[in-house]
């Protein structure tokens, strides 16, 4: 396999859909840092995935920042860059309230985890990904339940996090156009996970083929845009 002298970080790598990112990014021949929040639980995902290439792990729990910044010294120490960041881990599809009668607590954890992780990990690696040789990708996976026609009072938390992971997309996307920073919202569609269920339509690995695409950009490539199977949905 050719070496791309890549290097990928994606979090939630243990399981579901960060799972079958990090064994799609190493097929293609990029390193990947594999990190999830526990490393006892990922014992047996890491060395499963230490099979299809060139991966390292590191401990993230996206909420906490001095696991952040852990993290950040540990990619520093070993490669000194950054070239494509996934923000996979995400939580709490949460049908059991609605806008009206929601539990604020629930909301504002969801929010930590799915909006705040991402945004506090792009701000802690953002030098190592401006050190990137070949312009980095950001993707931030996000769900067609934060697009603004799905805003219908269900799933409160989980919609209005990903709403807004998808409004700092387009601010990043933004803010980073002149450093050559893409900034993408990827929606993987309905994926057969912990949380997607066994009725999903979609395998992890189909799951996975958007985000891992919109990961491999190159310069020319899209900013600021929402995609879903290889195509621009709206936001
Ligand atoms: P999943 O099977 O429930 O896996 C979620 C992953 O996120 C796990 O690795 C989990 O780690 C990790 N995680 C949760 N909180 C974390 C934290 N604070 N720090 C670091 N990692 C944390 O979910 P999935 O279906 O693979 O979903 C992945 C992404 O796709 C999410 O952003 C989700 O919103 C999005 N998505 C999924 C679907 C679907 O149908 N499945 C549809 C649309 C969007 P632990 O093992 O430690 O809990």
């Amino acid at each position: 396999m050719k070496h791309l002298n890549k290097i990928a970080l994606v979090t939630g790598a243990n399981r579901g859909i960060g799972f079958a990112i990090a064994k799609g990014l190493l097929q293609k021949g990029l390193t990947v840092i594999a990190t999830s929040r526990s490393e006892t639980n990922s014992k047996t995902s890491i060395e499963q995935l230490s099979l299809y290439g060139d991966l390292r792990y590191c401990q993230l729990d996206v909420t906490r920042l001095e696991s952040i910044h852990a993290c950040v010294d540990f990619v520093d120490t070993e490669f000194g860059k950054l070239d494509v960041l996934i923000n996979n881990a995400g939580i709490n599809y949460d049908t059991w309230h609605n806008a009206l009668n929601a539990n604020l607590e629930e909301v504002r954890n969801t929010f930590d985890t799915n909006m705040y992780g991402p945004w506090q990990s792009i701000q802690a690696l953002l030098p190592l990904l401006q050190k990137s040789d070949h312009g980095a990708n950001i993707v931030n996976v996000s769900s067609g339940a934060g697009a603004l026609d799905a805003q219908t009072g269900g799933t409160p938390g989980y919609s209005l996090s990903k709403l807004a992971l998808n409004g700092l997309t387009l601010q990043l996307a933004n803010q980073l156009q002149s450093y050559n920073i893409r900034v993408n919202a990827v929606c993987p569609g309905w994926v057969r996970t912990d949380m997607g269920g066994s009725g999903a339509t979609k395998s992890p690995e189909e799951g996975a083929d958007t985000i891992i695409w919109t990961a491999l950009f190159d310069s020319h490539g899209p900013t600021g845009k929402f995609f879903r199977n290889r195509t621009e949905i709206a936001y």
